[in-house]
């Protein structure tokens, strides 16, 4: 058997993202929502049967992504082979478009795109929750990324329940300045919180989701937080330049997203986000515009 999928490999941003706790095994416990958005990667999988697994992964876009067994989507691949029983070779040709280390989950949404096109490929094995188990084996974030769509998500990110997504309008996202290492913003966050053994502030992504649920974009952009902001915030200056320059340029609300530096702001109409996409471009800072992607994918 031989065949071909190219699927979406869909950006994510954090519309609230607090830690409620740690547990025991020294991972955090979350409460927030994640929007999918349109920035995406393409990811082309080729596989064909044989007797022996291999897997071969070839790229463009940016050259600092791994192209061996570091890489996610190389990890997923090998777990779908492992998880159907399927034998063969699988060549994985990603277009990177997604800045990466941007608090984006670009990797994740490389290994989710990789795990959907090989369950379409084999005639879907797994089911939607077997495949979000294979995937949250490899990485808390990639089973919102196998889904899609705008969830609250609980847990170590792994407890998804569906809501309404954002009203319709036009993002901008732009990073500048070095990469965020997610584990050492949580280290940070870990000093700054004391572990995490008493809870911290009040994470109340109810109302968020009710004005979500409202259609009512203020609302919304007035109820987005996100635990990460202050503490990368004092180590990315551009963080705070890119927020300012979208919010003067007219965005309802502006936000980091997940452990950063990627900032978003949400503006009303595309011609909106356009300006404010020219004014970072004015002051040397690159980013895109990009619409709610609000559908989750279909799994079978
Ligand atoms: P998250 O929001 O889930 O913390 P992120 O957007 O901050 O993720 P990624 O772009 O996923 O970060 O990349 C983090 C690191 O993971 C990179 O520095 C890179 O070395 C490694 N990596 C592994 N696979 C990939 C991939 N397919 N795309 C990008 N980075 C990858």
């Amino acid at each position: 058997m031989t065949g071909r999928v190219t699927e979406s490999a869909y950006a994510k941003i954090n519309l609230s993202l607090q830690i409620v706790g740690k547990r025991t095994d020294g991972y955090h416990i979350l409460d927030g929502v994640m929007q999918t958005v349109s920035l995406r990667d393409a990811v082309t999988v080729d596989f064909e049967a044989a007797a022996e697994n291999t897997v071969f992964l070839t790229a463009d876009g940016n050259p600092a992504m791994p192209t061996d067994g570091r890489n996610l989507a190389y990890r997923a691949a090998d777990a779908l082979l492992k998880a159907t029983g399927r034998t063969g070779s699988v060549h994985i040709h990603i277009e990177k478009n997604i800045p990466m280390a941007g608090g984006l989950a670009g990797g994740s949404a490389d290994a989710a795109a990789t795990l959907r096109a090989l369950n379409r490929l084999f005639g879907f094995p797994l089911s939607a929750g077997e495949l979000c188990q294979t995937g949250a084996a490899l990485g808390a974030d990639i089973p919102f990324c196998i889904r899609g769509g705008t969830m609250r998500t609980q847990g170590i990110g792994d407890l998804l329940t569906p809501c309404a997504g954002l009203p319709p309008c036009s993002l901008v996202i732009a990073c500048a300045g070095d990469g965020v290492s997610t584990p050492l913003a949580y280290a940070e966050l870990d000093r700054r919180y004391g572990d995490f053994t008493h809870a911290v502030g009040a994470s109340n992504p109810e109302k968020l989701i009710d004005a979500l649920q409202k259609g009512d974009l203020s609302t919304v952009c007035g109820r987005m937080d996100n635990i990460f902001e202050s503490v990368i915030c004092e180590r990315n200056p551009y963080v705070e330049v890119i927020r300012n320059a979208l919010t003067e340029k007219g965005a309802v609300g502006a936000m980091m997203s997940g452990s950063g530096p990627s900032v978003f702001g949400i503006f009303r109409t595309e011609r909106e986000a356009e300006a404010g996409l020219a004014e970072l471009k004015r002051i040397g800072i690159s980013g895109s515009v990009c619409t709610p992607v609000n559908r989750e994918f279909s799994l079978c």
